[in-house]
Order: structure tokens, then C-alpha cells, then sequence
């Protein structure tokens, strides 16, 4: 698939990588170019492990949001989305809980156009097309769905979204932004790559790599933890991905270091 077709919003630039579809090109889905194909294949030639860190991303995030249902949350704010691939948080959440409600926010417009079609008759699910950075958009927009009420405890999803937030743009005001506006009891959820646990030629191709991308900032532990002020951070802590909560299908071996990334879930109290 390589120039428009009939899932191609008006707009787009087919000729730029974008990082939501370079993630469903590892994920194996059909929603990109050949563009995205490209620096998909650059970047797996110079970091062999990234299709697992994104697969063992995709199965944390399924892991989490069946925890936080179990935990009494029922509204998702899922920022930083993607594109809807099997099993996204509306298909998980809904078929433990059929009263939750999530609002998918973006802001790459295939990842919400094509949201906006696996949405279609689904009423308890919406998307929006907003910036992370924009908090006060991302909240009011959400609100105007009228699928999420911030007076009630709620699960912001920050999955794989911050490091594409540089230093500059203040990440950690952006996530206390959030903070302020989640009701006590809710919660918290971050993935975040990082350098921790990797090799030196792996720091050096992804700092080549996100020349050619959308930057992507690899953080320390201690950065990304700090991310959960205000929060406690529920049991295991904040691991490497494979690290949390695995499910008897999900086994961890020897060097979850390898997936280069931390997850982590907090509460609000
Ligand atoms: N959250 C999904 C998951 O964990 O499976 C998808 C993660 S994907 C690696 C990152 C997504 O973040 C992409 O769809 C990208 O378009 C989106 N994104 C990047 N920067 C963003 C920003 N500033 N605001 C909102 N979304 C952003």
C-alpha cells in the first residue's frame, strides 16, 4: 500500500514517516506507506528488538487496563493511541466492563481517521485528534464527548507517547496538567522507552535514528518515575515492560532489559 486509498484522509502527507504508522508496520498492521515501511526497516536494522518492545508494549497496555478495570475504573483516556490494531482499550475494557467508556486521543490524523471507522456504531468509545501538549484542548475536547466525567475516578493512558514529548515541551508539566484534572482514585498509566539496560551501539542507533523521525527521548528510570508525583505507584512498581504483572501467557525471561522500556501504574489518592 503505497499512495492513498480509501483509508487515506484528506491531507496527508504520504511522503513523511509518521510514528503511528511506523508502530503498525511493526505491529503488523496494513495502515502505512512505504514511506513508514522504510524507516520501519532502518530502524529494525540498527535496534533488532523493537517489533518486541512494541509487541510487549501492546500486551502491558491489554495487562493494565484489565487491572484497572478490576479496580473499579471504568472511563479510559487514551492518549497517544495509535492506530486501532486487535484488541485496542475499548474491545478490552468493554468486554470486562460493559459500562466503561474511552476517549482516544491522537495526533496523527490516520490513526484517528481510521479510529473514527473501527468506531463507528460503537457509542461508549470516541477520538479526537489533539496534541499530549495540549492539555487544555485534550480535556475539553474529551469533555465534549460527554464520555468522560472528571469528576469521577478516571485511567489516563500515557502508552508509548512521552518519549516523543522533547525535554522543551516540559513532559512532566504536561503530565501534572493531567494530574490536576483526574479525580482522587484515579490512575496513571506510562510506557516509556529508555537507554537503561542497553548495549552501546543500541543508545547510538536509536540517537541516529530519531534523527530521521519524530525525536524520540530515551529516559532514565528516574526521569520517567518522576512522572508519577501525586501518584502511587501500585505493585510491581515501575519495571521494564515484561516486568508488569505478567500473565502466565506473557513469560519473562532472562533480560526484560532488552525490550528497553519502563511501564508503570499509579493511583491518584
Ligand atoms: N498507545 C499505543 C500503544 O501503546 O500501543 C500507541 C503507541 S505509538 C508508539 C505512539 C503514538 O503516539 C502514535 O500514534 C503517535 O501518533 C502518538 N503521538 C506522538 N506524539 C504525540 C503527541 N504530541 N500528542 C498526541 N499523540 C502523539
Amino acid at each position: 500500500m503505497t499512495g492513498p486509498s480509501d483509508w487515506v484522509p484528506a491531507g496527508i502527507d504520504v511522503n513523511r514517516p509518521s510514528a503511528a504508522r511506523v508502530y503498525d508496520y511493526f505491529l503488523g498492521g496494513a495502515h502505512n506507506f512505504a514511506v513508514d515501511r522504510a524507516l520501519a526497516e532502518q530502524i529494525a536494522a540498527m535496534t533488532p528488538n523493537i517489533g518486541e518492545t512494541m509487541r510487549s508494549n501492546r500486551v502491558f497496555l491489554r495487562r493494565a487496563v484489565r487491572y484497572l478495570v478490576g479496580e473499579g475504573i471504568r472511563q479510559f483516556l487514551d492518549i497517544g493511541s495509535g492506530i486501532p490494531t486487535a484488541g485496542n482499550v475499548h474491545e478490552i475494557a468493554l468486554e470486562a466492563a460493559p459500562d466503561a467508556t474511552v476517549v482516544y486521543v491522537d495526533i496523527d490524523p490516520v490513526a484517528v481517521e481510521h479510529s473514527r471507522a473501527i468506531l463507528a456504531g460503537v457509542d461508549r468509545a470516541g477520538v479526537i485528534c489533539a496534541d499530549v501538549r495540549d492539555v487544555e484542548r485534550v480535556l475539553a475536547e474529551s469533555e465534549k464527548l460527554a464520555l468522560i466525567d472528571f469528576s469521577r475516578p478516571v485511567a489516563v493512558l500515557l502508552a508509548g507517547v512521552l518519549h516523543f514529548v522533547p525535554d522543551g515541551d516540559r513532559p512532566a508539566e504536561i503530565v501534572a496538567s493531567l494530574r490536576e484534572a483526574m479525580a482522587p482514585g484515579s490512575y496513571l498509566l506510562v510506557s516509556h522507552a529508555t537507554a537503561d539496560g542497553q548495549p552501546p551501539e543500541v543508545i547510538e542507533a536509536q540517537r541516529l535514528s530519531s534523527r530521521t523521525a519524530t525525536e524520540i527521548v530515551l529516559r532514565t528510570r528516574a526521569g520517567i518515575a518522576a512522572y508519577f508525583d501525586g501518584f502511587s505507584l501500585v505493585e510491581p512498581g515501575l519495571v521494564f515492560i515484561p516486568q508488569w504483572r505478567p500473565e502466565p501467557q506473557d513469560p519473562v525471561d532472562e533480560h526484560p532489559e532488552q525490550v528497553g522500556a519502563y511501564a508503570g501504574v499509579g493511583r491518584k489518592d
